[in-house]
């Protein structure tokens, strides 16, 4: 995904090389490269314009250092500053003191939720936890039985409407199955819930009731990577309509630019959990920002 942004800003960093000092125009030169390099990777123009204006401020105001020559020291500022926009920290899960924690999940259809509702049921289970897939994508066809196959695959049950009396009402499947989960003593709960192609009022009401009804932990908005620039509007657009406390990525193993994965934290000010880059259940692990600045830098 970062492949073109990598080489971009490599090349960039490389022309340092090899500097004993840098002028102001040296700095200014090499900040325009970097500017164009993220906006053509799509990331968004405030979250672009943020972090030149500290690159710059810092790189200008770089004490002379022993240890680093001038060129490193501007590699360690873009590295620090790329790990500052992807979110600083790792974000851990947020488990509730008294179990089951609630996490629901949220998205357009296609982000990818009801694999990642697998895979992260798959990981929770790697945790030592027990947890109970939640099953309250009534709206498209197949996405109930979609998530049965991913639970079996990760060797997680699923809680399901009863199939054969109409749509049903998937709060009330919501509430259910944490109540089962409390029952059967499942420390985790995951609800998968419906998308739409684009943003609809419709749905975003049915999250924030199924929201209201469970009360989650955790509500991660699930957003697929490859959709560019539209990304953030639909992160904004998820954050007024349902509100959320952490993103997910999907397909970071798309060949598209990767700026939305750059702008989401940001634009959002919610952090970055987890990511998945690919259609099996075991491509998917926690989100690390230094990590991820450090695949980017190459
Ligand atoms: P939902 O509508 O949000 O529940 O989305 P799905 O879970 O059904 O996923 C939509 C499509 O994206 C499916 O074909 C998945 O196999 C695929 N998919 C999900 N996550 C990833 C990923 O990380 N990488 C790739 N390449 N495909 C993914």
């Amino acid at each position: 995904m970062f492949d073109t942004l990598s080489d971009r800003l490599t090349s960039v960093l490389k022309n340092l090389r090899g500097k004993g000092r840098l002028s102001e125009a040296d700095i200014d030169a090499t900040c325009r490269e970097i500017r164009i390099a993220l906006l053509e990777a799509d990331v968004a123009l405030p979250v672009v314009r943020g972090f030149i204006a500290h690159v710059k401020e810092r790189a200008k105001g770089a004490e002379v250092s022993q240890a680093l020559n001038p060129a490193q020291q501007v590699v360690k500022i873009v590295n620090e500053e790329l790990v500052g926009v992807l979110g600083g920290e790792t974000r851990r899960l947020n488990l509730a003191k008294n179990p089951p924690t609630v996490i629901m999940l949220a998205g357009l259809q296609g982000a990818g939720k009801t694999t990642l509702a697998g895979k992260l049921a798959r990981w929770l289970r790697g945790q030592g936890h027990t947890p109970l897939l939640v099953a309250c994508d009534l709206q498209r066809p197949n996405a109930v039985t979609q998530l049965e196959v991913v639970g079996e695959r990760a060797g997680v049950p699923v809680f399901a409407p009863e199939r054969g009396n109409g749509v049903g009402d998937p709060v009330e499947v919501a509430r259910r199955g944490v109540e089962q989960a409390r029952h059967a003593q499942h420390d985790v709960v995951v609800i998968d819930t419906a998308g739409r192609l684009g943003v609809d009022q419709e749905m975003m009401r049915q999250a924030a009731d199924i929201r209201d009804a469970v009360r989650p932990d955790e509500t991660l908005f699930v957003v697929d990577a490859m959709i560019g620039q539209d990304a953030v509007t639909t992160a904004e657009a998820f954050r007024d309509g349902v509100g959320f406390t952490g993103v997910v990525l999907t397909k970071l193993d798309g060949d598209a630019r990767g700026g939305a994965a750059l702008s989401v934290r940001q634009v959002t000010g919610q952090p970055i959990l987890f990511a998945s880059n690919g259609e099996k259940l075991e491509d998917f692990d926690v989100f690390h920002p230094d990590r991820m600045a450090s695949r980017i830098l190459g």
